[in-house]
């Protein structure tokens, strides 16, 4: 069966990018078809200034919707990355097979160093080699299959890269991952700014549907978001694209493709009433199974100890080899 790996970040809120970028995925298919693990990378939160009581918050809220969202314990691995040591552990052989020239063309090193720069701050060294512990995350457990949006695609052809790399200097221990994409809605952008991807690490929340936000919240932010100064509803990424990306967003929430559903609209505000309808909709059985599970912690507590004690059990063996095959 093929194994598969993917993770989210506890730097901010989830968001409706996160969901309809891979969470959904995860829950409808992965789950479903393959041996998954499913990770909330807690380690990757300390690579820009943080709050350690807001990182360790973020990561049992983020870990707490991975269930409300629909993964299932019984059928995949949920766990938290800082719970099992072999993350760190291969990273630091793998940073003595990458080199510092391919760490510093990854375009995602490029924009947050030069945010971290613009904030005045200093760029942390794990900025740099992130994307080494991200290939520790997805080798030790030989994943076959990485699903993951459009920016992080960089990161698994670096991750493929170290592995061929790895297995020819010291002998085969990894198996090479590939990255799968969603089909629709792989990039969500940014209500107020379509130029960017709606993340949850931004500054402002205003063009960020997050999904523990009130539907009367999630309303009022799409009501709000930037089309442009047509008048009739088309869909366009590159010339339109506030418009293009509601009309994505309404046909992630319900079928059908975005240029067909821009037909049916003679207005801004009938699509912007049918976008946010939708997305509330979506979000609905996400938000009362996430205060459900609030209210039973030691169930979360006991999952995420069981999946991390699964998790070290597949990476064990894999770490183990490599460090023997590199002379240790
Ligand atoms: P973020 O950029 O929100 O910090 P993470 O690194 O936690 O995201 O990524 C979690 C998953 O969500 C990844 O597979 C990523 O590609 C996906 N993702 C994040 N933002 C978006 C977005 N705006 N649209 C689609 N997918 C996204």
């Amino acid at each position: 069966m093929t194994r598969i790996f993917s993770g989210v970040k506890p730097t901010g809120h989830l968001t409706l990018g996160n969901y309809l970028g891979a969470i959904r995925q995860w829950a409808d298919v992965d789950q479903h078809r393959a041996d998954a693990l499913f990770c909330v990378v807690d380690l990757h939160a300390l690579t820009v200034e943080h709050d350690p009581g807001r990182v360790r918050r973020l990561s049992r809220q983020a870990a707490t919707l991975l269930l409300a969202s629909g993964l299932d314990p019984e059928r995949c691995t949920v766990f938290v990355q800082s719970h099992v040591d072999e993350h760190a552990r291969l990273s630091y052989l793998l940073e003595c097979v990458a080199s510092d020239g391919e760490m510093r063309r990854m375009i995602q090193y490029k924009e947050k160093s030069a945010v971290e720069q613009a904030r005045g701050g200093s760029v942390r060294l794990s900025l740099l080699t992130y994307p080494v512990l991200m290939a520790a995350d997805i080798l030790a457990y030989g994943a076959g299959e990485v699903p993951v949006g459009d920016d992080q695609t960089q990161h698994v052809e670096l991750t493929r890269d170290l592995a061929v790399r790895f297995n020819q200097r010291y002998g085969h221990t990894f198996a090479v991952p590939r990255a799968t994409r969603p089909e629709v809605a792989a990039r969500v952008m940014d209500l107020q700014d379509p130029a960017s991807k709606m993340g949850k690490s931004h500054e402002s929340g205003a063009g960020i549907i997050y999904l523990l936000d009130e539907p009367d919240v999630v309303r009022k932010k799409i009501m709000r978001a930037v089309t442009d100064s047509g008048s009739e509803v088309g869909y366009d990424r590159a010339a339109r694209p506030g418009v293009s990306n509601l009309l994505e967003i309404l046909a992630a929430c319900e079928g059908g493709d975005p240029e067909g559903l821009s037909g049916a609209y003679a207005s801004y505000g009938a699509l912007k009433k049918d976008v946010a309808d939708a997305v509330v909709e979506l979000l609905r059985p996400v938000r009362e199974r996430h205060q459900a599970l609030v209210a039973d912690s030691a169930y979360v507590g006991d999952v995420l100890r069981s999946g991390a004690e699964r998790a070290r059990g597949m990476a064990r063996p894999t770490v183990d080899a490599a460090y023997r095959a590199m002379g240790l």
